[in-house]
């Protein structure tokens, strides 16, 4: 058998984290066992949906990478299908015409909420003729007696007694089909084997099934993923600050980082925190996610994603850091190689945002000199070695790192101080305080005319302090 799972977002806003770790769940466990995995966009709600979230949706998936086998296959392309089964059930005598008027139902539920039972429709039209060319909605006929019982691969077994569930609408008066019937027949005509979706589709489920087994049709296996929590034990919502994935890029995130952060929420092998794709497809289960809810953790995803941006290849950090840096207004294509610059800097940031504000500095025209920075490095005592490097720099003919070494140390030799009477006013001539690795090699990426550009800045600034 063919494993063959399936993400199937409702198009109604951006793809937030929870539905994010829904889809890495579907889609890992496809690639564990050599499956597919579909997308499937659940659009029927038709005043809800809407294209710019099919293509959030679609954008989150891609940045994620988490690349789908089939699809994707839109429902409101499918309502011919939706209407054959619904057809074939009413023909069938599995579900019949409604026309109870809307006061009814009302003075049902009131009268079901005071007695403290769960309103559920009374089954009031079953078995009575309604015009079917007045309005009407269609009703799927449950049976009332009975349990549904199935084994959810992650909460173990549930079982819900028939006569707490009521014959639902199929489909509404203006002729849509609703959604326990379509994800039904989709699931069904898309081979679906394993249905990983979040436990609020927990009671939904039965229904489902009662259908399934209508069509005369074996269920899926199911697993029901806990909800994700906010740091406050709310559910996650947009109070608790970026639920949107592409929010995340925005933020400076790796997906790598979001993605080893999600996989981690609610599961674990071992004290294992770090799991590239690969271990991740090796090692994740569903069997062992946990029933209970788990916490979103900002501070985590950061320590991940500051992990990532150090482990990764520079080249690929940088090829992400770009638009980050074309936002500051720099174009990265100039001196110095962006690569380079990363592989210095990548250490010191803990997202790319925080990256970029310290990789810019080898870009920029000019340095800044904040006041307090300025007034403990930039003093009368750094004149003579400024000028000294400026001197040797200007003439060096190779702009290597080991020639800039040798010039810095050589100059505290020559004038018989320690290092960092050289080195550091010499740092912050160039960076303005801005962290950077050693500093030849931060020289060297300065590149010549800027290093020269930014000593003489810095001695003017001596100068003029001194003269004011
Ligand atoms: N479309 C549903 C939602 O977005 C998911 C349906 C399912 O996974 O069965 O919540």
């Amino acid at each position: 058998m063919t494993i063959r799972t399936r993400f199937a977002p409702s198009p109604t806003g951006f793809l937030h984290v929870g539905g994010a770790r829904t889809a890495l769940f579907s889609w890992l466990y496809a690639r564990k066992h050599g499956g597919k995995f579909i997308l499937r966009i659940e659009d029927t709600d038709l005043e809800r949906s809407t294209t710019e979230s099919v293509n959030a949706i679609l954008e989150g998936m891609t940045w994620l990478g988490l690349e789908y086998d089939e699809g994707p296959f839109y429902q409101t392309h499918r309502f011919d299908r939706y209407n054959e089964v619904i057809e074939q059930f009413l023909d069938a005598g599995k579900a019949y015409r409604c026309n109870c008027p809307k006061e009814r139902l009302e003075k049902l539920r009131e009268a079901q909420m005071a007695n403290k039972q769960k309103p559920r429709y009374d089954g009031q039209c079953r078995g009575q003729h309604v015009d079917p060319d007045a309005p009407h909605v269609i009703r799927f006929m449950n049976p009332q007696d009975g349990v549904v019982v199935f084994d959810d691969m992650v909460r173990g077994k549930v079982a819900f007694q028939n006569s707490e569930l009521d014959d639902l609408i199929i489909r509404r008066t203006d002729g849509s089909p609703t959604y326990n019937l379509t994800v039904v027949v989709d699931d069904l005509d898309m081979d679906i084997t394993h249905v990983i979706r979040g436990d609020d589709h927990l009671n939904n489920t039965p229904r489902q099934i009662n259908i399934l087994k209508a069509m005369g049709k074996q269920a899926p296996r199911y697993s029901h993923v806990p909800m994700i929590l906010g740091d406050d034990g709310a559910r996650l919502s947009k109070r608790h600050g970026a639920v949107g994935v592409m929010q995340y890029r925005d933020d400076g995130y790796l997906p790598e980082a979001l993605l080893n952060y999600l996989v981690r929420l609610g599961w674990s092998h071992g004290d294992q925190e770090i799991f590239s794709l690969d271990e991740m497809i090796e090692l994740f289960d569903i069997e062992n996610v946990n029933k209970a809810p788990s916490s979103f953790n900002t501070e985590k995803l950061l320590w991940l994603n500051q992990n990532y941006i150090k482990s990764d290849d520079p080249a690929r950090v940088a090829h992400l850091l770009s638009s980050h840096m074309g936002k500051l207004n720099i174009d990265p294509a100039k001196w110095p190689p962006l690569v380079q610059v990363v592989a210095m800097q990548a250490e010191r940031a803990k997202s790319l945002l925080e990256l970029a504000d310290i990789c810019a500095i080898f870009y920029r025209d000019e340095v800044e000199y904040g006041e307090a920075g300025a007034k403990k490095q930039l003093r009368l005592v750094a004149v003579k070695p400024l000028n000294k490097v400026r001197e040797k720099l200007a003439s060096l003919e190779d702009w290597s790192r080991e020639n800039i070494h040798a010039i810095i140390h050589g100059v505290a030799d020559e004038l018989g101080v320690k290092m960092g009477k050289v080195g550091m006013p010499l740092r912050f001539a160039i960076t303005g305080g801005v962290p950077s690795g050693d500093l030849d090699l931060t020289v060297y990426l300065t590149g010549k005319e800027a290093s020269l550009e930014r000593i003489d800045k810095a001695l003017g600034y001596i100068q003029q302090r001194a003269t004011d």
